[in-house]
C-alpha cells in the first residue's frame, strides 16, 4: 500500500485494489472504505504516519458492500468507539444478513465482461455492524459537514460523500479513474442507473474526485467529471 498526501487532512490509501482514505478532524479520523479482508495493519500504519493511534478512528463510511471496500471494515470497527456507517440498501449485505448479489453485465461493453471474467478471486469480507444507515441528503459530522449524495446502480445502497468546503468527492465505485482516464465505474448492477448516478455526481462543484479504483483527479475536477459523464454510454 502507498499512502498519498491530497490535502493537510486527507490520505489515499492507495491499496493494490479498491482504495480507502482517511480524513483527519479535530476529534478524530474517518475512514473512508477499507480495503479488502486483512488491511488492518496497513490501515494502522497510515493512521500512525499522521500522528494517531488506531484508537483514534471514530467513523467508518462504506461506500458500498463489494469485499474489497467492506474487507477490513470489521477488523478496524474493533478498534474502538468507532461508528460504522453504509448506504440502507447495502447494509444488509454488509452485515452478512443477505448474499453479495453479482454485477449485471448484460448491457456492459464486451471488455467489462471478459474483464470480470478474468477478475482474481477476492477473499470475502467478514460481516460487519453497521451502526447507522445512510441515505441521500444526510449530514455526516465529520469534515465540516459532509453530504451523503445516493449514487444507486454500481449497487442499490452505493453512496457518494462531498466535502462542500474543501470540494471533494469520494465517488466510491461510481465513478473510477481507469489509466488516466475517468469512467464509469464497472460491475454495476444497473448500469442505466449507474450512469445516472455518474451525471449526477459530475454536476457538483468538485475540485478533488477520489475514486473506489484508479488516481484521484485533483485541481477541477468537475471538468474532468462533466465531460467523463457526458461521453459515458
Ligand atoms: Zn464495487
Amino acid at each position: 500500500m502507498e499512502i498519498i498526501d491530497l490535502l493537510p487532512d486527507l490520505r489515499m490509501l492507495r491499496f493494490e485494489v479498491g482504495h480507502a482514505y482517511l480524513w483527519r478532524d479535530p476529534d478524530g479520523l474517518t475512514l473512508i472504505d477499507t480495503g479488502v479482508a486483512g488491511s488492518g495493519p496497513e490501515i494502522e500504519r497510515a493512521v500512525r504516519g499522521i500522528g494517531h493511534e488506531r484508537g483514534d478512528v471514530r467513523r467508518v463510511v462504506l461506500t458500498h458492500f463489494h469485499e474489497d471496500h467492506t474487507g477490513s471494515a470489521a477488523e478496524v470497527a474493533g478498534w474502538g468507539d468507532v461508528t460504522v456507517m453504509a448506504g440502507r440498501a447495502d447494509a444488509p449485505v454488509v452485515r452478512g444478513e443477505v448474499p453479495p448479489p453479482p454485477p449485471v453485465l448484460t448491457d456492459a461493453p464486451a471488455w467489462e465482461r471478459e474483464l470480470y471474467e478474468n477478475k482474481p478471486p477476492l477473499p470475502p469480507a467478514p460481516p460487519v455492524r453497521v451502526d447507522r444507515e445512510l441515505a441521500d441528503g444526510d449530514v455526516l459530522d465529520f469534515g465540516g459537514g459532509t453530504r451523503v449524495v445516493g449514487a444507486p446502480g454500481h449497487t442499490e445502497g452505493s453512496i457518494a460523500l462531498y466535502l462542500p468546503d474543501p470540494r471533494v468527492l469520494f465517488t466510491g465505485d461510481a465513478v473510477a479513474n481507469v489509466g488516466g482516464r475517468t469512467v464509469l465505474g464497472v460491475f454495476n448492477l444497473d448500469r442505466s442507473r449507474a450512469l445516472a448516478s455518474f451525471r449526477r455526481l459530475a454536476e457538483l462543484p468538485t475540485d478533488i474526485a477520489c475514486f473506489g479504483h484508479g488516481d484521484p483527479v485533483v485541481g477541477d475536477a468537475s471538468a474532468a467529471l462533466r465531460a467523463a459523464a457526458a461521453a459515458a454510454r
